[in-house]
């Protein structure tokens, strides 16, 4: 399985620990039920079973299920120190009279299972060793009590000590993976986006292109639009002023389209605009009021006088067939060709073109 995220990797590393210790507890219970020096009862075999038994049977459900809770790891550590004591007082029964050491050799095991699965889990250490160290307290009567406490309090502080490291460096982590999120997230949004206009760049476009038609069954329009004489601006203007120039167009063209319309810069002074879910007559008329938008600015443009005194825009429209933007495109530059040649400050759609003018190749305008 590949891991995407960090907290898929803290959950598969979870998941392997709680296998792990599963598997330890499954391992020294079969191995008390094959030491067969003491005589067992039948009450005697029951938490010696029961420990393989519930064990196994979490093993193969956590291994066939990826997805499972954490918190269960909690719970079986529980249940399981609880059987653990169980086992132990039913032995120290049977055995105390000729085994002193009986009681924190066994403490040792139960610690021995959770040193080794559970370093990482202090909670889940404390809920599997709690059950028996409180039975061998009760149990030994003193006898052995610095011996026990040391069993204890050694293992358990130098867990908790780590537990803290471990959670620090866990929350630096994870603050770190956050932040690197964040920032790919904006320079990943800032790569789509035009800075002089703020409009979506063709990335952007391919990108949003994708989304509408994976999502959006409906008919859609390319608008392809080209500044008129444009060249001759910047020529007088100066670069700057032609600068400014674009970046109003650009907040014409976003305002008299519809929010869901994609308006990208597609070259110098050319944008495109993706209309979506619209008719032809629809598209026809967001492309007239782009037009009117772009004349009603009035930027003063002395050098477009066959045209007008202002900055002017012309466009060529073309329906999206069958999810082909390229062919769309061809079409849509078609038709910007003609509407240049017709006087500029023109829309033109491609269906409305003579056939003759459609089938020509494209040139420079
Ligand atoms: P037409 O009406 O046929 O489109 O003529 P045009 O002069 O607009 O066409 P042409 O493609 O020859 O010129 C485009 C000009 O746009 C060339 C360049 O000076 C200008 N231009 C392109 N990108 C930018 C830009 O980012 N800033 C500025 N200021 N000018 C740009
Ligand atoms: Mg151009
Ligand atoms: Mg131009």
């Amino acid at each position: 399985m590949k891991l995407q995220t960090y907290d898929e990797l803290l959950h598969s590393k979870y998941r392997l620990t709680m296998m792990f210790f599963l598997f330890l507890n499954i391992v020294s219970s079969l191995f008390v039920l094959l030491n067969t020096s003491y005589a067992f009862s039948s009450t005697m075999l029951l938490p010696t079973l029961l420990i393989p038994g519930l064990s196994f049977a979490l093993f193969l459900w956590i291994f066939f299920r990826p997805k499972v809770k954490l918190s269960l790891l909690n719970s079986a550590a529980l249940i399981t120190g609880i059987l653990w004591a169980w086992h132990i007082s039913l032995k120290h029964a049977l055995v105390f009279y000729f085994n002193g050491s009986y009681l924190p050799l066994s403490l040792l095991s139960v610690f021995f299972i959770s040193a080794i699965a559970l370093n990482d889990n202090l909670p889940a250490f404390c809920l599997h060793t709690a059950p028996g160290a409180l039975t061998v307290l009760l149990l030994d009567n003193g006898h052995n009590l610095a011996m026990i406490l040391s069993t204890i309090l050694l293992p358990l502080s130098g867990f908790t000590l780590h537990h803290f490291l471990r959670r620090r460096s866990d929350d630096f982590t994870r603050r770190l993976m956050f932040q690197l999120y964040e920032e790919k997230q904006t320079y990943s949004d800032l790569s789509m986006l035009d800075p002089l206009t703020g409009l979506y760049n063709r990335r952007g476009l391919k990108n949003r292109l994708e989304n509408v038609l994976e999502n959006h069954t409906g008919s859609h329009f390319v608008l392809l639009l080209d500044i008129d004489h444009f060249k001759a601006y910047n020529d007088n203007y100066g670069h700057a002023m032609g600068d400014q120039a674009l970046a109003r167009v650009s907040v014409a063209i976003r305002d008299a389209v519809r929010s869901r319309d994609i308006v990208t810069r597609y070259g110098g002074e050319e944008f495109l605009v993706l209309l979506t879910n619209v008719n032809a007559s629809i598209a026809m008329k967001l492309a007239e009021r782009i037009r009117q938008y772009v004349l009603n600015l009035e930027i003063p443009h002395r050098f477009n006088e066959r045209v007008a005194t202002h900055v002017t825009i012309s466009a060529g429209v073309a329906p999206l067939y069958d999810d082909d933007f390229e062919q769309a495109l061809a079409h849509a530059d078609r038709a910007l060709y003609v509407a240049k040649n017709r006087g500029r400050n023109t829309i033109l759609c491609w269906d409305d073109l003579p056939k003759s003018a459609s089938a020509q190749p494209a040139d420079a305008v």
